[in-house]
């Protein structure tokens, strides 16, 4: 597991080995909002997608990784949050900002839910290479959260743990939070591709994902050539 949430992540970072794939943000566009998995863009082009519950700071973390201040306001917009956003990245990737989960009250039951279309995506997007889930690295670890990873899963595509806000509380404070996070991961039997841990107010850990993501994208070349 990498999860970086020592000190030197928001100080100053000692000398580091170069990683291994490094990716450098040129262009970030909109692309298109759609409302379901058939109305997705018909492109080649491999995509991320970020998920989380509303508040977990999801448009923050795409604005910081693009470099854009205010890219992912565009789904922001009223009337748009239950749309599947596309960006396209240097012209090579797409950036897909799904939206969130929550809780629905079903009868005197709390339920799991998120729109058809999200479910659509997750489980039958054949461009999909990685799902970011975002955590927020505040809280232990909560039930709907669990719960989503344990769907997540179950629908077969890598996915990626993102833990956000990582600047709101010490080091220590998150190192508890992770582990605590980590323990339930084992118990549920989750097993990420890769455990992040971010701030976009400090860009801790932005590196990170593009770097995992260059290397995914390295790869998807590799197996596409
Ligand atoms: P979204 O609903 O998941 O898209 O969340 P937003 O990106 O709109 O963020 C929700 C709130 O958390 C806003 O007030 C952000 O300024 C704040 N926020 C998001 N990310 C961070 C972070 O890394 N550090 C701090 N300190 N605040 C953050």
């Amino acid at each position: 597991m990498h999860v970086e949430c020592t000190t030197h992540v928001f100080t100053v970072r000692p000398p580091r080995a170069p990683p291994a794939a490094f990716m450098k943000i040129k262009t970030a566009e909109f692309e298109v909002s759609a409302p379901t998995l058939r109305s997705c863009p018909e492109w080649a082009l491999p995509e991320f997608a970020f998920i989380g519950r509303s508040n977990v700071g999801k448009s923050s973390l795409i604005n910081c990784l693009t470099g854009r201040r205010d890219l992912a306001k565009v789904s922001d917009t009223p009337g748009k949050t239950k749309l599947i956003n596309f960006f396209v990245l240097n012209g090579a990737w797409g950036l897909v900002d799904l939206p969130g989960y929550g809780y629905a009250e079903v009868g005197r039951q709390r339920r799991l839910e998120f729109n058809d279309a999200v479910a659509d995506f997750l489980s039958g997007r054949r461009n999909l290479r990685t799902v970011f889930v975002l955590i927020d690295s505040r809280l232990p670890p909560q039930p709907i959260d669990r719960e989503f990873l344990r769907w997540l899963q179950s629908c077969g595509v890598p996915f990626a743990i993102v833990f956000t806000k990582m600047d709101k509380q010490s080091a220590t404070q998150s190192r508890t939070n992770l582990d605590l996070f980590d323990r339930a991961m084992t118990e549920d039997e989750i097993v990420p591709a890769q455990t992040l841990g971010t701030s976009a107010k400090t860009g801790a850990g932005r590196s990170e994902v593009l770097d995992y993501i260059a290397t995914t994208l390295a790869r998807h070349n590799r197996t596409a050539e």
